[in-house]
């Protein structure tokens, strides 16, 4: 039987479920943020939802972060790098859900052109109707790290 695999291009993460997520959390992309992306399952949590998007960002998965942004503060230019950014990994620091806000701390690390980028933010989600959005982030302390912007 040689016959080939017909490619998707709806998700890209589709091609590479069994491999490690991206977001580092040490499980199976399918087992962990691929189902979120795919909209198979929601997000039950803000950190779910914050590592979902991280591995949409390193998969270039500009409808999900939109999808997942608070059209309150969706900002109109697109959000993922037309040049190439490579994401190394991602660290989740601090999680705190109050009712329906959260604030969730991470530090992710990317590369652009060979050189290495950190970010450290402080990213603040809503839930409306049982789904969570991502809302806005601050920067604790800027350590030579770009924003995703
Ligand atoms: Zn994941």
């Amino acid at each position: 039987m040689s016959k080939k695999e017909q490619p998707n291009t709806m998700l890209s993460v589709c091609d590479a479920v069994s491999l490690a997520c991206p977001c580092s959390s040490g499980l199976a992309l399918r087992n962990c943020c691929a189902p979120f992306i795919s909209g198979t399952l929601q997000a039950p949590t803000a950190q779910a939802l914050m590592r979902s998007r991280y591995t949409a960002y390193a998969t270039n998965n500009e409808a999900y972060l939109r999808a997942t942004w608070d059209e309150r503060t969706l900002p109109k230019e697109a959000l993922v790098h037309t040049e190439k950014t490579q994401w190394l990994g991602l660290e989740i620091k601090a999680d705190e859900e109050q009712g329906d806000t959260a604030s969730v701390e991470f530090v992710a690390r990317y590369k652009i052109g060979g050189r290495a980028h950190r970010l450290h933010e402080i990213s603040r989600f809503t839930r409306y109707d049982g789904k969570w959005f991502y809302v806005d982030g601050i920067f604790p302390k800027k350590k030579g790290g770009d924003n995703f912007r």
